[in-house]
């Protein structure tokens, strides 16, 4: 196993998995309060002030010793959670507003060096007139209820009704709104952290990442500067969710997390840009050998093993770099050519990849996902049915639906161009949803004509992991009225051999519901039988490969026969693909074979010439 390689041994934990807070939202690291509170209304409020502490601070404002000292009791009495401050005139009112937290203020009308109402005056004047405050007069009259009021205090309170009850219930009252109007910014801000930065790990997250990076583009071209954009994968992170659990994945993703931003400087931004993907803009690096020294450093982290109860895993991470504005002055440009590289990385198992003149030409050549997400909206996909012939009928029992790409910019384009492209981009969902629609579609039209065609989808392993595929698959085929037992999913083998818990009880729903599944490229993973024994399979797909040499190689005509025996004691279809001449089909006859699909009987066609196709070739179709 290399470095770079995950590795799951037993060797002593040095950290455990921090315990499952439940009810607590994390962002940002720190634990927020949910944004509901079911206390009882008449509770008192608690949780006010400054540093966590649980009383508010009430300034009261008075130049009456004997008033102030008459509150005071009044408040001590009723155990009111509140902390008080005293000001004997305006002035130092003011004095004390400026330099401390306040959270609500006793304001007399009447003070030695002004009136309650020039204080307010001179707060607003300040930007320091959203304290709440209780104005407390000796007039009583009308006129300054009014003048109070339109200086905006939440309450009047006339001296001479200044009792302890009526204080008391104004204060509480005042002091709710106030702890209202907390927990209210508490939640705005929490509310913004989450759209902001990702709740696992608290770095920022895609909107705030694209946020940064437009902000670096337009200080570089404002001031020139120069920066890198980092498209960091991590390597065989699958396998720590698949064999330890999704609790350990998660904490897997908050250590890289957390040393990704130890080795960051202050100007960088790193964010999670969702699952195992993390991003990266580095500013102020020009010189090559600087951008190889941050990578280095960064995957040197990202590699120290990290321990998960008895377990200790390492994960790698392929790094792809492109510099503004050297490589892209615009977002797209910039991010696609990191995506290219970071690939380019993993393919080739470095470590990282950095953006050169090579790539530019080659990238120049490859769709990206905006030419994707084009072709989707433009309708440049298309489908082509491959038929697939019963060798103990001779009949047509259904096709293999297969996409095909009409682009302008870059001609015709077979899926091996275009699916993996899907599904790092994530588009391989809408794509997958949009041919079985068309396909469907197309199926009743066929149905209407009394032929019944049975179809067969390719289904990527990573829609497997999508929880609710099958309910939109089943939802799709009953929209249409088709049962689902005339459609098969066919599923590469090393896809069903590395399944997720996710995609093992997607699989088995979709197979209850009645959906045929079939095992495609069956021997190229050279995995066990285990996934034919552990779900009901319909039907395996023996690979072209294998097909290629089966009259030439008796080691692989072995092994075809042995593929086919076991199809056979299971009760399920062995079918033969990528059969080119007539000795090779005429060798799967012999060796028990059920179903062949090859250009040797056709190649894959439009709907209308299949349609014509089926006519012509003879028989019925079960
Ligand atoms: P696959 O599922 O193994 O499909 C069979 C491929 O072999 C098809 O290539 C088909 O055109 C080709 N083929 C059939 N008979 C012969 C033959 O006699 N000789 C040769 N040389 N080739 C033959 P295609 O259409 O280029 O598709 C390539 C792969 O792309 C497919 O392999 C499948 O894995 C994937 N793919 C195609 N359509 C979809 C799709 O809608 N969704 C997903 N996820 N993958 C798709
Ligand atoms: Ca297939
Ligand atoms: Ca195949």
């Amino acid at each position: 196993m290399t470095a770079k390689q995950q590795t799951i041994s037993s060797n002593k934990p040095e950290r455990t998995l921090p315990p499952v807070q439940e009810g607590l939202l994390h962002a940002g690291g720190a634990s927020v309060k949910p944004q509901f509170d079911h206390r009882d209304e008449n509770e008192a409020p608690e949780k006010l002030g400054r540093n966590g502490s649980s009383s508010a601070r009430l300034l009261v404002v008075d130049d009456d010793d004997v008033d102030r000292e008459r509150i005071s009791r009044y408040i001590k009495k009723f155990k009111l959670p509140v902390v008080i401050l005293d000001a004997t005139n305006g002035s130092d009112a003011i004095k004390q507003i400026a330099t401390e937290h306040i959270d609500l203020i006793l304001l007399d009308y009447q003070l030695g060096d002004m009136t309650g109402a020039q204080v307010l005056g001179e707060l607003q004047r300040r930007e320091q007139g959203t304290i709440p405050t209780i104005m407390v007069t000796g007039m009583g009259d009308e006129n300054t209820a009014i003048e109070a009021m339109r200086l905006g205090v939440v309450d009047y309170l006339p001296k001479k009704e200044l009792n302890a009850e009526t204080l008391i219930s104004v204060l509480t009252a005042a002091l709710k709104s106030v702890d209202l109007e907390k927990r209210l910014q508490e939640s705005q801000e929490n509310l913004r952290r989450m759209s902001l930065y990702d709740s696992l790990t608290g770095l920022p997250n895609r909107n705030l990442f694209f946020d940064r990076l437009d902000q670096s583009i337009l200080s570089g071209q404002r001031k020139g500067s120069e920066f890198s954009v980092l498209m960091i994968d991590l390597n065989l992170f699958k396998g720590v969710n698949d064999s330890l659990g999704h609790a350990a994945g998660d904490y897997v993703l908050k250590v890289v997390g957390e040393r990704l931003q130890s080795v960051a400087r202050k100007s960088d931004t790193m964010a999670r840009l969702g699952g195992d993907e993390f991003a990266c803009i580095l500013h102020d690096i020009k010189q090559r050998e600087d951008i190889v020294l941050c990578v280095d450093k960064i995957i040197a982290s990202i590699s120290q093993p990290i321990a998960i109860g008895e377990n200790v895993v390492q994960v790698g991470a392929s790094i792809g770099v492109a510099q503004y504005p050297l490589h892209g002055s615009d977002q797209t440009t910039l991010l696609s050519n990191a995506d290219f590289c970071m690939y380019k990385a993993k393919e080739s198992h470095k470590h990282y990849e950095i953006y050169g003149p090579a790539d530019a030409q080659a990238t120049e050549k490859l769709p990206a996902s905006q030419d994707l997400i084009k072709a989707l909206n433009e309708k440049e996909l298309f489908l082509e049915y491959q038929p697939k012939v019963s060798l103990n009928s001779g009949a047509c029992i259904g096709a293999e639906v297969l996409l095909r790409w009409k682009s302008p910019k870059f001609g015709l384009v077979m899926p091996d161009g275009f699916i993996a492209l899907a599904e790092r981009s994530n588009l391989i969902e809408s794509l997958t949803h949009s041919a079985v629609k068309t396909a469907l579609e197309q199926m009743s039209v066929w149905w209407d004509q009394k032929l019944t065609v049975p179809l067969a989808f390719n289904i990527s392993a990573k829609l497997l992991d999508n929880k609710i595929l099958h309910i939109w698959l089943k939802d799709l085929v009953s929209s249409y009225s088709i049962d689902p037992r005339h459609i098969t999913l066919e599923i590469t083998e090393t896809a069903l051999a590395s399944c997720s818990q996710t995609a093992s009880t997607v699989l088995r729903e979709l197979i209850d519901s009645g959906f045929r599944v079939s095992i495609d490229d069956f021997g190229s993973g050279f995995t066990s039988f285990k996934a034919v024994n552990s779900f009901d399979i319909a039907e395996i797909k023996i690979d072209k490969y294998f097909v290629d040499s089966v009259e030439t190689d008796e080691r692989v005509e072995a092994i075809v026969h042995s593929v086919v025996s076991l199809a056979r004691r299971l009760g399920i279809f062995a079918v033969a693909e990528g059969v080119e001449t007539a000795g090779q089909l005429e060798k799967l006859r012999e060796l028990g074979c059920d179903v062949v699909q090859g250009y040797t009987l056709a190649r894959p066609m439009r709907a209308d010439d299949l349609q014509d196709w089926l006519k012509t070739f003879q028989t019925k179709i079960e």
